[in-house]
């Protein structure tokens, strides 16, 4: 395994749109590995591959010592809202605030390529839902209500 750079706003992979996944061979493994300690190592929630530099639809989560893997996800399902803080491993030390759905259904594949669906409130909802827009080149500050803020916030995505 290998902590990766992560790629920070002015990076153009970060406004591309992100290619399928179309089998799990070793280099996508280790991506995944790769994916999953280099979040760990910055402390974050969540993070895409786009932010890894990789063009892939690939997301890893952490929320409350659940990690979660999501291959092509597709969101197929959201309701209600959350207004709250959000920061991102791409934008060091700087957060906002967004409004985003508090229940999101997703499907996605498992490392075997078997499709699933995950369910999330609060704060995985509101994870899965930045990740994904990573997939295709957004990021949270599109959305962000008011001024962006410097922050020590921690859950960063
Ligand atoms: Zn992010």
């Amino acid at each position: 395994m290998a902590i990766r750079t992560i790629r920070t706003v002015g990076d153009r992979v970060l406004t591309k749109t992100c290619r399928p996944v179309e089998e799990v061979n070793g280099k996508i493994n280790q991506l995944i590995d790769d994916m999953f300690e280099t979040m760990y190592d910055a402390n974050g929630v969540g993070l895409a591959a786009p932010q890894v530099g990789i063009l892939k639809r690939i997301v890893v989560i952490d929320v409350d010592g659940n990690p979660y893997l999501l291959i092509n996800p597709e969101i197929l399902e959201t309701s209600g809202e959350q207004t709250g803080s959000e920061g991102c491993l791409s934008l060091p030390g700087k957060s906002g605030i967004v409004t985003r759905p508090n229940y999101v259904k997703v499907r996605a594949f498992d490392r075997e390529m078997k499709p699933f669906e995950l369910e999330g409130t609060e704060l995985l909802a509101r994870c899965i839902c930045h990740e994904c827009d990573h997939l295709d080149g957004h990021m949270y500050m599109e959305k962000v209500e008011g001024e962006l803020m410097d922050s020590t916030y921690d859950d960063e995505e």
